[in-house]
């Protein structure tokens, strides 16, 4: 047993009340974990206090100095001290912990911050006629004294963590703790459309001679009600690249309300690092969402690439808990299978409406690679974006249902499989009505993989290999979801050395990948036969096909569930039927491919979440010629 448990006789130690210092010290390692979380508190409390501007600054990335202004309802004189008391606060009276429609309400965020750092709090209430002001220096509260200002709130914390140095030396660089600072003043500005925030870097290097520092964000309030505020405040603060790449969400369940944006996924990120979730009105960082999110786009992304969205999800205060984390940062949903089923549901539904057109922006990034440099002057098209084409489910409806789907897409028109011709032809001009369609027709094929089309609206340039690959994958999946995953006999049974455990983790899988088309059999030693192969690949190489497979197996590992599973191993499977770039495609076989790519969902981004194709309208082409 730990000594610290028994006093010098042997007996059990004293239980002894911690001193309020103390347990504000303690209370501060939960909630004060870096900058950010202080400044997080402290907006929290502006926005609490009924605020229309929020003005932050910070210096040497919040260590020396974070200041939280507000013109919010302020502190009368009197309270100054019990607002900076442990589980003092003005927001619950404890006899509802239901009905919290505030940030804060434990009491803890001042005290704590009070016991860590130098604080002053300085308000001046609604309607008072001067200002009060206190300090708390190493947890001691000080004397209330006058102080000048207006209306509201201003509470600054200097020297944060001197109090506990074991703490400061977990900080990261400056440079990183103000990032972290400018992320969570953005996400609260996501939640709050209604209020002006700005936050600046006042560090001695931006302002010196006392000057303005720099700024690092800024948002005016947004007017509209608040569902159109909110799409309007995501637009400012994630950027025009997401708002013309992300679909509206707008769905509703059992009383739980859906709303905000979701990237394509051809917007995907290298980490999750730009997914914002709300749950009614407050950020949250809660693994529930997170997980629906992720499934919602499992089937669009490869593992590794993760969505951007910003999701509010609104419902009746008891059916969630904000009480379960000292930051407030995770909730507990009442039931929690709604709110994810909810989530997937409406994500996917939209991805599917949005259809093959998933991916139809070009970045003004990739445009800007068509325009040639400019050696001086002003850049044509500068503060241009590509135009958004966000069509509703109506107009890709009709386009759609003025072309019946076709049955059994290339196998019929004998592409790109088994009667592979090889054949060029020059493409030819006309197909009649093709042009209205979304994808048009099939002007040329450049360097054997890209394919121009002429729309109505402009053009389009697809990436052959990409789309057919999607579209293969989709083919094996809408096969599997019938009757399995029609099989084609090889003449000859393939051989194919993978070692002895790889050769285990196919043929243990073996009925798995019997109805995914792939039918293995053991060769002894670490060999396998591949007898039959799904027949959508075509000529696809057998021994290839089954490493990939193998790969596949070993990468995923137990832990993945069956569908990823197979959803991975599908799109595995799809490379090995797909056209490689360098095949030179008839007319015919050029459109059959657009065609198909209509009639196919998903058929915008390949299976790597890059997009199939681009598309380029003509008063886009017409401003790269400077004719706009
Ligand atoms: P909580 O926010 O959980 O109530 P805090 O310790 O953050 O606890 O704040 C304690 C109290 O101080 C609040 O309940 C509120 O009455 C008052 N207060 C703090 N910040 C502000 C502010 N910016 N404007 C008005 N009142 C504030
Ligand atoms: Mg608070």
């Amino acid at each position: 047993m730990n000594s610290h448990h028994r006093n010098m006789m042997g007996e059990p130690a004293r239980i002894r009340r911690l001193s309020e210092a103390a347990a504000n010290r303690i209370a501060a390692g939960e909630v004060v974990e870096r900058p950010a979380s202080a400044v997080k508190e402290l907006v929290e409390n502006a926005i609490d206090a009924g605020a229309a501007r929020i003005e932050i600054a910070v210096a040497d990335g919040g260590k020396t100095l974070i200041r939280v202004s507000d013109d919010g309802i302020g502190i009368a004189a009197g309270d100054l001290t019990l607002a900076l008391e442990r589980h003092a606060t003005s927001k619950i009276d404890g006899s509802d912990l239901v009905n919290i429609l505030s940030y804060g309400f434990r009491g803890e965020a001042l005290p704590s911050m009070g016991a860590v750092a130098r604080l002053t709090l300085t308000s001046r209430a609604a309607g008072a006629e001067a200002a009060g002001s206190i300090e708390v220096r190493a947890g001691a509260i000080g004397q209330p004294r006058p102080a000048a200002r207006g209306q509201g709130t201003t509470v600054e914390l200097r020297d944060l963590f001197c109090a506990t140095p074991a703490r400061l030396k977990f900080l990261r660089t400056d440079r990183a703790e103000t990032q972290a600072i400018a992320e969570a003043v953005r996400r609260l500005a996501m939640a709050e459309p209604g209020i002006a925030f700005s936050l600046r870097d006042v560090s001695a290097r931006y302002s010196d001679g006392g000057g303005e520092g720099r700024s690092l964000f800024r948002v005016e309030a947004e007017q509209g009600e608040l569902f159109d505020g909110r799409l309007a405040r995501i637009d400012h603060i994630l950027g025009g690249e997401f708002a013309a790449n992300a679909l509206a969400i707008e769905a509703e369940r059992d009383g739980l309300r859906l709303t905000g944006f979701a990237g394509l996924p051809t917007l995907s990120r290298g980490a999750a690092v730009a997914q914002h979730f709300f749950v009614n009105g407050r950020p949250v960082r809660d693994k529930l969402l997170v997980g629906a999110l992720r499934g919602a786009y499992a089937d669009f992304l490869p593992r590794g690439r993760h969505p951007v969205a910003a999701l509010f999800v609104d419902c009746a205060p008891e059916r969630v808990d904000v009480n379960v984390h000292p930051t407030k940062a995770e909730v507990r949903f009442r039931e929690p299978g709604v709110v994810r089923g909810l989530v997937v549901s409406a994500l996917r539904h939209a991805l599917a409406e949005a259809g093959h057109r998933a991916a139809t922006t070009v970045s003004t990034a990739a445009l800007g690679a068509f325009r040639p440099e400019l050696p001086a002057g002003p850049r044509l098209g500068q503060g241009w974006r590509p135009q958004i084409q966000r069509p509703g489910a109506g107009q890709i409806g009709a386009a759609l249902a003025a072309q019946a789907p076709l049955e059994g897409g290339f196998e019929e028109s004998g592409w790109p499989g088994a009667g592979w011709s090889g054949r060029v032809e020059q493409p030819v001009a006309d197909e009649t009505g093709a042009e209205d369609l979304p994808l048009g027709v099939a002007r040329a094929q450049l360097h054997e993989n890209y394919i121009i089309a002429q729309t109505t609206q402009g053009m389009v340039i697809v990436d052959q290999h990409a789309a057919h690959e999607r579209l293969v994958y989709e083919r094996l999946k809408r096969q599997l979801a019938e009757h399995g995953v029609k099989r084609q006999g090889l003449l000859i049974p393939e051989v194919v050395e993978l070692g002895p455990e790889a050769a285990a983790r196919v043929l243990e899988r073996a009925e798995e990948l019997a109805e995914l088309g792939l039918i293995v059999e053991p060769f002894g030693g670490g060999s396998v036969a591949v007898r039959e192969v799904p027949a959508v690949l075509g000529q696809a190489d057998p021994a290839a096909l089954v490493r990939d497979v193998a790969d596949e197996l070993a990468d995923l590992g137990e832990s993945e569930t069956l569908k990823a599973r197979i959803e991975a191993i599908l799109s595995r499977m799809a490379c090995h039927g797909s056209v490689r770039s360098g095949r030179r495609l008839t007319a015919d076989e050029m459109n059959a491919l657009l065609r198909e790519m209509e009639a196919t969902p998903h058929s915008g981004q390949c299976n790597h979440g890059r997009p199939t194709y681009v598309s380029l309208t003509l008063a886009q082409i017409e401003k790269l010629f400077g004719r706009r």
